[in-house]
């Protein structure tokens, strides 16, 4: 009786030269699904960009817009600065994590459904088909000298490719910058070389990648995530699966089927898959999971009248056990590596939340004079001069009124008004932008005993929002 491991270690040496994959178009519920998901994620991607959002006078109207040049990321309600980064990181490793859970359970699924390689590549087989034909259209013709039908048709689906591609880079454009004006200023000739630039390299890689390297390279050779992959899976892990205990001994002939299994040999599953892969020899790095070889081989049980999912959903550890005769082994979510990736994902979706909601949306940062460290003023008083940034990240130009703690008698003033010092300054920041200041603060004779450390307010007067940052007071004098 046959292994799950003996299936998998059977599996035929890879030959270092391939053959092009011609895959057969499919119908079916997996087909079905994989259509619906790609439809939703060619909408996402192409119409975010024109929706709008109203964010108030002088700002960007678009609901997803990576402004590089002013330095703000906005994604719907959110206002994104440079100092919040951070939380980009942070969600790109909560969905890593995502990644690495939804592989645990399900294994490759995302490479399957919903990775943009795996999109674009359908899409564009879709339209090789239309044009070209299916598999043994394709076959013979690519089998013959060249001809006019064969000329046209290549060039077509090369055009057809083209501009879907070109599609393609110009609305990854729109997202760093107002996208009726890329629009317009693209075909008028006006629009920044950066656009063009950009527009014609993602073009070429989307032609290149989609048209030519598919799944068939791409995801066997160029991606990096297969080998990844199996570090997240175990023995629970659902993967598409040829359920050898059903299938084998696999043997031609519908009729007289003797001591054969289900499998009649007849290559469907083969024909269908973008990788170019046999699923009934075990599992192997190339499978990106599809599902397609799941169609295929329902049509051949139903067309037999046998039960359908031969090539199934299942998982190593109840292949194993149906192949050895023991009873089947239920699908387990609940295990060390699922419970592990399930608390990280919740802790950081919360410490995300709460960071994006608890934001400071005012910000003083000081920067003390490196030279003079202090200045000495007649009648025994001390000036130190700070250079401050304040940072106003709302939708108001705000009066910030700054006050300095921590020294008892200390005054602010600034380079116009020396003289003058008061309590508290008045500064205003712009609208949604940075401030920057030069002040001075300045004790009186009798206070200026030791060097210490100073604590500077800013109240954006507006909304009684507070920040606040410390900085240290040069006398001279040691602590
Ligand atoms: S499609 Fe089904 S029956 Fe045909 S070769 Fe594949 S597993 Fe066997
Ligand atoms: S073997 Fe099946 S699931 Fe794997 S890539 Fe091929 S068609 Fe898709």
């Amino acid at each position: 009786m046959t292994t799950v491991s003996e299936s998998v270690s059977s599996a035929p040496a890879r030959p270092l030269k391939r053959s092009p994959v011609y895959p057969k178009a499919v119908s079916g519920v997996i087909r079905q699904a994989k259509w619906a998901i790609l439809i939703v994620c060619l909408a996402i991607y192409y119409v975010v960009p024109w929706i709008r959002w109203d964010r108030g006078a002088g700002k960007p109207h678009q609901a997803v817009l990576f402004d590089l040049a002013s330095q703000r990321f906005y994604i719907f309600s959110i206002e994104l600065w440079p100092q919040d980064i951070w939380l980009l990181v942070v969600a790109m490793i909560a969905a890593a994590i995502a990644l690495f859970l939804v592989s645990s359970i399900v294994g490759r699924v995302w490479c399957g459904y919903a990775c943009p390689q795996t999109i674009w590549t359908d899409l564009f087989m879709l339209v090789e088909r239309r044009i070209e034909g299916d598999r043994n259209a394709r076959m013979k013709r690519d089998a013959k000298p060249l001809t006019f039908d064969k000329a046209w048709r290549k060039i077509a689906k090369d055009l057809a490719w083209v501009v879907i591609a070109f599609w393609t880079g110009g609305a990854a454009t729109m997202y760093f910058a107002n996208a009726p004006t890329i629009v317009e200023t693209f075909w008028t000739g006006n629009a920044d070389s950066n656009v063009y630039i950009a527009t014609a390299l993602l073009t070429a890689a989307t032609y290149f990648m989609a048209g030519w390297t598919r799944s068939e390279y791409f995801c066997s050779y160029m991606c990096p995530w297969p080998r990844f992959q199996f570090a997240m899976s175990d023995e629970q892990t659902m993967s598409v699966t040829y359920r050898t205990w059903r299938g084998e001994p696999r043997g031609k002939g519908k009729a007289v089927r003797g001591n054969l299994g289900d499998c009649i040999d007849c290559a469907s599953c083969v024909h269908v898959c973008p990788v170019g892969i046999d699923i009934r020899d075990g599992l192997q790095g190339e499978c990106i999971n599809c599902g397609l070889c799941m169609d295929a081989c329902n049509h051949v049980m139903a067309r037999t009248g046998r039960d359908p999912w031969l090539i199934s959903w299942d998982s190593t550890a109840n292949l194993q056990a149906r192949t050895e005769g023991k009873p089947p082994v239920p699908f387990r979510f609940k295990r060390t590596r699922t419970v592990f990736y399930t608390v990280a994902l919740v802790a950081l979706s919360l410490f995300m939340a709460g960071a994006l909601v608890e934001r400071p949306l005012l910000k003083i940062v000081a920067e003390h004079d490196r030279a003079p460290l202090y200045v000495p003023l007649p009648g025994g008083g001390v000036r130190n001069a700070y250079t401050l940034h304040i940072a106003n990240k709302v939708a108001d130009a705000g009066n910030i009124r700054l006050t300095v703690h921590g020294i008892p008698g200390a005054v602010l003033s600034t380079e116009a008004q020396r003289a003058n010092a008061l309590d508290a300054l008045l500064l205003p920041v712009p609208a949604d932008d940075n401030g920057e200041f030069r002040v001075f603060v300045t004790i009186p004779s009798q206070a200026a005993v030791s060097t210490g450390s100073i604590s500077l307010t800013a109240e954006r007067l507006s909304d009684r929002a507070k920040a606040e940052t410390s900085a240290v007071f040069m006398t001279g004098h040691k602590l």
